[in-house]
């Protein structure tokens, strides 16, 4: 059979496969342990820490989905990120990105630091100089996170492939944000994807996982040895319920996609925002490379908001659509302040150094009404330009030099003036 679309292996993942009494939906099988077919003869599975049938099922469909020769499911995306870390040894370099996820970067540099399990170069991939760092440091891994999390951040996939396969470098793709219905890594030249299944794989924020998919068989064995080895891989139910989510994987991200654009074009035209992060807007500075490596922008965007860190929650409070917590990829809009939330594991220097500033907002964007979620932005937009005119009447004279200094900064703020 020819190549299947992404939508068609999502929607048939495990369906009408079953030999026992011929399910269309596939049976969840809760057991720990199987029962040999005769001392010393092995059958198919033995214990469900090593291989499960529903766990099979669903590496067999991302794996099909990332163009791979082998998945490996595992509990959560961290311990899939650690489980493609057990190729590294003390003496060999893992290069990672300067802005990823935050407890991406808590397990590399707690790993690197803490337990000398590698040596950690932290690389800025928008910097002209990243080729020449990386090529003087001569690698075992190298590690992107493309659209980076909360910046949206586009790494060239291609370029830093070619440029490690004369290093022997092994690339590293954590494709969360876009899914293999976006972005297919290992088509690229990478010869790993990571995913946090916890996102829009599953799709309905109701369990963690986490995936490795392998581009050679050889790999995918050493990885899945060592899975079974750690005890990282994922639970059964996990998997039935992220293979139930991952068949309407394309359709809810066409959807989440559609809305997430309007929104973008909506956030752009807001007088209290002063930036919005989305590799779909032409200004974007990686929305070329995006247009080349990706068939789609994605459902997520971060914004700056004009507004003092004290005011912001005004704003959390004023939604009613957009709710406040950590995690992505579900059906339903999530809002969250990445300094404090999804980042908080990196000091203040990596977060400036990284761009996540103390007014950054990012949001998941699901699929509810487009017409409902504006209307929701809008009403918080306008709750926090009130209370900013309430701040501003509030102390029409400067009490003391800061104050003075700080209303003046508002004042002065081009996007806020229509406001006043
Ligand atoms: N990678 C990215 C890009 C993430 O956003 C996250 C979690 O937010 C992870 C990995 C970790 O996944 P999990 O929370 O499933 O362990």
């Amino acid at each position: 059979m020819s190549k299947r679309h992404a939508a068609t292996i999502a929607a048939r993942a495990g369906i009408a496969q079953d030999t026992a009494y011929g399910a269309v939906t596939p049976p969840l099988y809760l057991t720990s342990t199987y029962e040999l077919p005769a001392f010393k003869q092995p059958g198919p599975y033995d214990y469900s820490r090593s291989n499960n049938p529903t766990r099979d099922l669903l590496a067999e469909a991302l794996a099909e989905l990332e163009g791979g020769a082998k998945g490996i499911v595992t509990n959560t995306g961290m311990s899939a990120c650690l489980l493609a870390l057990q190729l590294l040894t003390p003496d060999d370099t893992l290069v990672i990105p300067h802005d990823c996820y935050g407890g991406s970067y808590r397990l590399f540099t707690n790993l690197a630091t803490r337990k000398k399990a590698f040596k950690l170069l932290i690389v800025n991939f928008q910097h002209a100089d990243w080729a020449a760092q990386i090529t003087a440091a001569r690698p075992k891994m190298i590690w992107l996170e493309t659209p980076s999390n909360p910046l949206l951040q586009i790494t060239d996939v291609s370029a830093v492939c070619q440029l490690a396969k004369p290093l022997q470098a092994l690339v590293v793709v954590d494709n969360t944000f876009l899914s293999p219905v976006l972005q297919q890594p290992l088509a690229l030249g990478a010869d790993i994807v990571v995913h946090s299944t916890t996102k829009f794989i599953n799709g309905h924020s109701d369990i963690v996982g986490g995936v490795l998919v392998c581009a050679s068989a050889q790999l995918g064995d050493e990885l899945k040895w060592w899975a079974n080895c750690l005890g990282l891989t994922g639970a059964p139910f996990d998997s039935y319920m992220t293979l139930r989510g991952l068949r309407t994987l394309e359709p809810r991200l066409r959807l989440q996609q559609d809305n997430t654009a309007n929104i973008v074009d909506f956030l752009s035209k807001q007088p209290l925002v002063t930036k919005v992060y989305y590799p779909g807007l032409v200004q974007h500075p990686g929305h070329a490379i995006a247009k080349a490596q990706q068939s789609g922008f994605g459902a997520m965007c971060s914004f700056d908001l004009a507004a003092e860190q004290a005011l912001l929650p005004v704003f959390f409070q004023a939604l009613n659509l957009f709710t406040l917590a950590q995690s992505l990829g579900g059906i339903e809009s999530l809002i969250c302040h990445p300094g404090t939330m999804t980042h908080a594991s990196m000091d203040a220097k990596a977060q400036q150094t990284a761009g996540i500033g103390p007014s950054l907002i990012r949001l998941s964007v699901g699929i509810e009404n487009l017409d409902d979620l504006l209307a929701d932005l809008q009403q918080a937009f306008n709750a926090l330009a009130s209370a900013l005119r309430q701040q501003s009447d509030a102390k029409p004279v400067a009490a003391n030099e800061d104050s003075a200094r700080n209303s003046q900064q508002f004042r002065l703020n081009p996007a806020l003036s229509a406001l006043w």
